[in-house]
């Protein structure tokens, strides 16, 4: 068992910088969590609190219950891997893995079982012998995995471990990562900038900004359920986009952006919720997946069809994405790969008018 609680944690450095505000997390037995947001946002001070490398200011940390906040990390009982690996160059792979717990006075047996155990697990066999700098950027990644892995901890720590691989490796890692957590069945606590790593490895994904937790939820509910619009945007990509305009009450009119480029009827849902904003401004969000263009769709009721002049067009294999300008802002469709329309030429799109989303243009709060 291990549970790991952050209650109203804060983290305030010397001068003054409150890195973390009032950061309160629950994370339950065996959970991968991620913890994402843009770079500053105070994800990896609140890790390192975790791992007792940095004090905390104020709140508390409890770990399987018990409050660890003045616990030096060597007892807490985790294992952190770091962006950078950490690996000692002048040891080889099997004595990396293992000096953690000669260190903690393991016995011979013992040691030479478990780095053989993460050995395999990680396919590092073949490599025990050799020094770091005869390792790839992959290689050397899972020898500072296996050396969290030997110690069995209660609760694995992950900073930011795939950014220095190339996009491939990191396809792959976060696979391997993601089948590490099924088979060891661990806690493990993952930070990171990259919505897709979060989106794709988290049970449960706690989203930051300027050291506030905004959101903690499900992938599928934050794509689905944002609770405002710094999450909608940040979340799934390309980003969702949007364009400020009103709620009005004219017929068959009842969002208009400022610029008058896009105006829609909601459906009745849609005006059951925004009833009490008729006459004030919001935000309007769509997913560059709920715009479609005549290859991807049939004309059907409830699709709102506009007349955009196409910027760019950026063919990714597998599908098209589109950008032009509502009012003054760049949207993006992502269509099918049929025919490859021209930049600057007229094209007819279509709004799915179930999938729009809506933020108060005050507190940009989700409607
Ligand atoms: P992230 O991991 O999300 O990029 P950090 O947790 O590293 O963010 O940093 C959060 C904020 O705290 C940033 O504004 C950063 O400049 C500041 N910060 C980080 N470490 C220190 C430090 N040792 N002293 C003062 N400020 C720091």
């Amino acid at each position: 068992m291990a549970e790991v609680v952050l209650k109203n944690v804060t983290k305030i450095y010397e001068g003054g910088n409150i890195a973390v505000k009032d950061v309160n997390i629950d994370i339950k037995d065996r959970e991968f969590v991620v913890l994402v947001g843009p770079s500053g946002c105070g994800k990896s001070t609140t890790l390192r609190m975790v791992a007792g490398l940095e004090e905390i200011s104020q709140g508390e940390i409890y770990i399987d219950g018990k409050k660890v906040n003045d616990v030096s990390p060597k007892d807490r009982d985790i294992a952190m891997v770091f962006q950078n690996y950490a690996l000692y160059p002048h040891m080889t792979v099997y004595e990396n893995m293992a000096f953690g717990l000669k260190l903690r006075k393991y016995d011979k047996n013992e040691i030479r079982t478990r780095v053989s155990e993460a050995a395999k697990i990680l396919e590092l066999e073949d490599y025990l012998e050799r020094k770091p700098k005869a390792l790839s950027g992959g290689q050397r990644q899972r020898v500072a995995v296996g050396r969290a892995i030997v110690r069995k901890p209660k609760v694995f720590l992950f900073d930011e471990p795939l950014s220095n691989l190339d996009a491939k490796l990191r396809v792959q890692m976060r696979t391997q990562i993601s089948k590490l957590h099924q088979r060891l069945n661990a806690t493990m606590i993952y930070v990171t900038h990259d919505q897709t790593e979060a989106m794709t490895m988290g049970d449960k994904i706690v989203i930051m900004k300027d050291g506030i937790v905004h959101q903690t939820d499900s992938p599928l509910n934050l794509y689905n359920h944002p609770v405002n619009k710094f999450v909608a945007g940040f979340i799934g990509s390309p980003a969702m986009n949007f364009v400020e305009g009103k709620i009005i009450a004219e017929d068959g009119v009842n969002f208009r952006s400022k610029n008058g480029d896009v105006s829609l009827m909601l459906n009745p849902a849609y005006q059951e919720r925004l009833k009490g904003y008729t006459g004030k401004n919001v935000f309007m969000g769509i997913r560059p997946e709920d715009i479609y263009d005549s290859n991807s769709f049939a004309d059907r009721p409830g699709y709102e069809k506009l007349s955009v002049q196409l910027d760019v067009v950026e063919p990714m294999g597998n599908e098209i994405f589109l950008y032009f300008y509502l009012d003054t802002n760049q949207f993006v469709a992502r269509v099918p790969s049929k025919e490859m329309p021209r930049a600057g030429q007229l094209q007819s799109i279509w709004l799915d008018t179930g999938k729009l989303h809506f933020f108060d243009a005050e507190t940009e709060k989700a409607i």
